[in-house]
């Protein structure tokens, strides 16, 4: 059978998918948020081979809907409001629409002068409206994981004045990498992956407040040095992922600079934030950080995936990680910027575009608008759940984050533990609102946050009624 172009019957199928995605937009209540499927369900529902002969777009697009759909789970959705949000908008949508179009693969500058040029100027504005310092350089990554691991290779680089990328780690003697104990498991990850091994990273206390504390991260290096070990990195964290506490990054940053260890700050949701002027208090001793990270893609609007990675010095950045094949070299050579050469994938996808339309179309007032209201709303929610004696409010909430756990009196820590577990299920199964869980301090908790491009305050309302309704009826049976 000959090859099928597909571009006659492209613009009308186009036109009817994006009838269905505005529709979905709009009617996206409709669904339940989490989806309500078992294990396997989907799975007995696919064919266990690809098809010999090509099927009709409007058959694979019924299945989209039948067998697909079912079996999402709606992060646009307004109930949604666990882990931290990916929040989307229509302008990001259509961007990426552009960019699938496209489908060019931007690994050099000459591989797409555009996307290059975009990139960067995006990342500067995006520096910008942050309030983060100029010099910092930014490109984009798939996601603060990846950027993490970046920051542990530049640091170990740096540490061994760029041999070890050719020596290997064998010879260099034992790596210590330090973060608070609220620290998210991609900086576990990334020191595995890095080869500096995650039994060599310092979990430092942390104070009331659940931020880590300065005076122990000394201690630690300190202890580290005299046992002849090779203190490398530190990861502060800005809204941490349990609780969002926020690391005291200038006495972070003075201990990091007089022992000369590369800071790294994880601002992977936070980040978003500080398009808000009042809380550019979290990056009080910026001058400090050599690299900085944040995901667009959670909480400003742009699709995932959109991980902003800021370094202070690019050549350390390139000197990391460029590799330069004959298949490679481009005629205008480091004229240019080749972000091939700022990370660790060689092929790149042209992420600068959505970003473009979400900065343009929102405007810097558009996204603080978005960033207020979700801080509001949890701000909200926690004033009313401090004036019910049954429900506990268990760690600071500074941003759009709420740690809670009900507690109706007269049960053991193993029995609230049960009782919140089981809270959790019921709401979730409710298919209106989404939570997860944590444990803070030994205790099983719930986790609200607020983001969804499309929560309005009757959201709030309703999850709060739902919460209280399903927590209460539970401790009566
Ligand atoms: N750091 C923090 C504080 C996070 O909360 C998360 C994920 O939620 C990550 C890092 C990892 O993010 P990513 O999925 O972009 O790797």
């Amino acid at each position: 059978m000959a090859f099928k172009d597909f571009r006659k019957d492209f613009r009308a199928q186009a036109h009817k998918f994006v009838d269905w995605m505005a529709d979905y937009l709009e009617n996206i209540e409709a669904y339940p948020v989490k989806a309500p499927v078992k294990p396997g369900e989907i799975a007995a529902k696919l064919p266990s081979a690809a098809p010999e002969t090509g099927e009709a777009m409007e058959d694979i697009f019924r299945d989209f809907q039948d067998i697909i759909l079912p079996g999402m789970t709606h992060w646009q959705h307004p109930g949604f409001m666990a882990y931290f949000p990916a929040n989307a908008s229509p302008p990001s949508v259509l961007a990426e629409m552009l960019t699938a179009t496209l489908a060019a693969q931007c690994m050099s500058w000459q591989t797409s002068p555009a996307a290059t040029e975009l990139e960067t100027r995006m990342l500067d504005w995006l520096r910008q409206i942050t309030g983060l310092p100029d010099g910092f350089h930014g490109s984009i990554q798939d996601t603060a994981s990846s950027a993490m691991l970046s920051a542990f290779l530049c640091a170990r680089e740096r540490l061994h004045n760029f041999t070890t990328n050719h020596t290997g780690l064998s010879v260099t003697g034992q790596h210590t990498c330090y973060a608070s104990a609220e620290v998210h498991s991609s900086t576990d990850k990334g020191i595995r992956i890095a080869g500096l091994g995650s039994g060599n990273l310092r979990k430092i206390s942390v104070d009331e407040t659940f931020a880590m504390i300065p005076e122990e991260l000394e201690h630690a290096i300190e202890s580290d040095l005299n046992a002849g070990c090779l203190p490398t990195c530190v990861v502060a964290t800005l809204g941490s992922t349990s609780v969002s506490a926020i690391d005291p990054l200038r006495p972070i940053g003075e201990i990091c600079h007089k022992y000369g260890i590369w800071l790294h700050v994880d601002a992977a949701w936070a980040g978003s934030a500080l398009v808000l002027p009042e809380y550019r208090w979290m990056i009080d001793g910026i001058e400090f950080v050599d690299s900085f990270v944040f995901n667009p893609h959670k909480w400003l609007l742009t699709q995932f995936d959109c991980s902003a990675f800021y370094v202070r010095d690019r050549e350390t950045l390139v000197r990391t990680f460029e590799i330069l094949p004959e298949y490679l070299k481009t005629r205008e050579g480091d004229q240019v910027i080749n972000y091939r050469d700022w990370g660790v994938p060689l092929g790149r996808r042209f992420r600068a575009l959505k970003l473009w339309f979400v900065l343009r179309a929102y405007g810097v007032e558009g996204l603080q608008a978005h960033i207020r209201r979700h801080i509001d709303f949890c701000q909200q929610l926690a004033q009313k759940m401090k004036q019910e004696k049954d429900f506990e409010i268990v760690a600071p909430h500074p941003l759009a984050l709420l740690c809670f756990r009900y507690n109706p009196g007269g049960l053991t820590d193993e029995a609230l533990d049960r009782l919140n577990a089981q809270l959790l299920e019921d709401i979730n199964d409710s298919g209106q609102l989404y939570l997860t869980q944590t444990r803070v301090q030994g205790r099983y908790v719930l986790r609200f946050v607020s983001g969804s491009p499309y929560t309005e305050q009757r959201h709030i309302d309703d999850s709060w009624r739902l919460i209280q309704e399903k927590a209460r009826f539970l401790s009566k049976m």
